[in-house]
């Protein structure tokens, strides 16, 4: 068997450890009988698998207590339908801040159920740059304030949390999540798909600050309301049990290998050898993204033509370096790294690139 490097960006690569262990335990879990995906969700067993999924993941970000950690099915795009309904009275107004694709989905979600101000766009300038918070127009009663602290497919990400004063900000992590340390306590609302940094596909953590859970929003069926996922442990219906498994799975990898202090310092290292390849190319290469932004998870760049760029994915997938074809939103190539990507497969796809351009340049 070969493992390949995945670059995919999502559906991602995933800790060998974890799939290790997972398979071990595939036909029967801790001497119970029986795989932990066959039984209840209500048995003592899974909800203290799902218990030390939250204890484990509120010691890799740190969260504070006041804030409530919620594990539900379906995407991050869920989460952008649910905001509105559960945090905006009708009528009212609600700030979001679009860096790319992914911020204008947000939008697209919330615009049957409240008013979307957008307070800025990157869309005019090709989203390569973050616009700046001097030129957010913030509504002055709005329910929240809404980021994407990393554009999966454009390749921008915040390095600061943005000030936005007395209105909760809200963040969707689904790309960066657990990437480096995170002041929680900045935000109102943290929410991510797990299928990039946390684990499989099927289920997406929100970390809410309790007291927003009062809010009445507005008229919703309960399986839409957080305050009820919340009181209910998230287990108001039957949760995605196996995925959540994974992701315990996931993050408690992660607390092994040094918690997020340590991913920062190896995301930072893998980022910079693929920034170098492309920065030292000569123009071979081009990330279009202003450099203070650029993303440490997802790095979208260009060749000179189409026919390099397919040359180059076609190649790159004989060398054992998968899923490098960009998004067909921008094209090109994108190269995701997140925490599970060793050192070893950014160091193996620059050093590709140093020698597809000697070959082809
Ligand atoms: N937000 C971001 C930043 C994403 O990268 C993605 C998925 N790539 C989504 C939202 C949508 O997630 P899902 O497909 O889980 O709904």
């Amino acid at each position: 068997m070969t493992r390949a490097y995945n670059f995919s960006a999502g559906p991602a690569t995933l800790p060998e450890p974890v799939l290790r262990q997972a398979q071990a335990e595939m036909l029967e879990w801790n001497g119970i009988g029986a795989s932990l995906v066959e039984i209840s969700h209500r048995s003592a067993d899974f909800i203290a698998v799902a218990a030390q999924a939250e204890a484990d993941l509120r010691t890799l970000l740190s969260i504070p207590d006041e804030y409530a950690v919620l594990f539900l099915s379906g995407g991050a795009t869920t989460q952008q339908a649910l905001l509105p309904l559960n945090f905006a009275a009708p009528g009212q107004t609600v700030d979001y801040v679009v860096s790319g694709h992914w911020g204008k989905t947000a939008v697209k979600q919330a615009k049957p159920y409240v008013t979307v101000n957008v307070a800025a766009d990157g869309e005019p300038g090709g989203f390569r740059d973050i616009p700046a918070r001097a030129d957010w127009r913030l509504s002055a009663d709005a329910a929240y304030v809404h980021i994407t602290a990393n554009e999966t497919i454009h390749g921008l990400e915040y390095r600061d949390v943005p000030d936005v004063g007395a209105v909760p900000l809200f963040a969707d992590f689904s790309s960066n999540i657990a990437a480096e340390p995170l002041d929680v306590s900045k935000f109102g609302l943290i929410y991510a798909g797990a299928q990039k940094n946390l684990g499989p596909v099927g289920i997406s953590v929100v970390i809410v600050r309790r007291d927003l859970l009062e809010r009445d929003g507005q008229p919703r069926a309960d399986i839409f309301d957080y305050r009820s996922h919340a009181a209910r442990d998230s287990m108001l219906n039957t949760p995605p049990t196996w995925n959540w498994y994974l992701l315990g799975l996931t993050v408690k990898w992660m607390l092994d290998e040094g918690g997020v202090a340590e991913f920062a310092r190896r995301n930072a290292a893998k980022s910079a050898l693929v920034y170098q390849a492309i920065d030292g190319s000569g123009g071979f290469y081009r990330n279009e993204v202003a450099v203070p932004v650029r993303s440490r998870m997802n790095i979208p760049f260009f060749l000179p033509d189409e026919e390099l760029t397919a040359r180059f994915v076609a190649e790159s997938k004989q060398a054992g370096l998968l899923a490098l074809k960009g998004h067909k939103a921008v094209g090109g190539i994108r190269a995701s790294l997140y925490n599970a990507m060793p050192l070893a497969g950014a160091q193996a796809l620059a050093d590709f690139m140093r020698d597809f351009q000697q070959r082809n340049g």
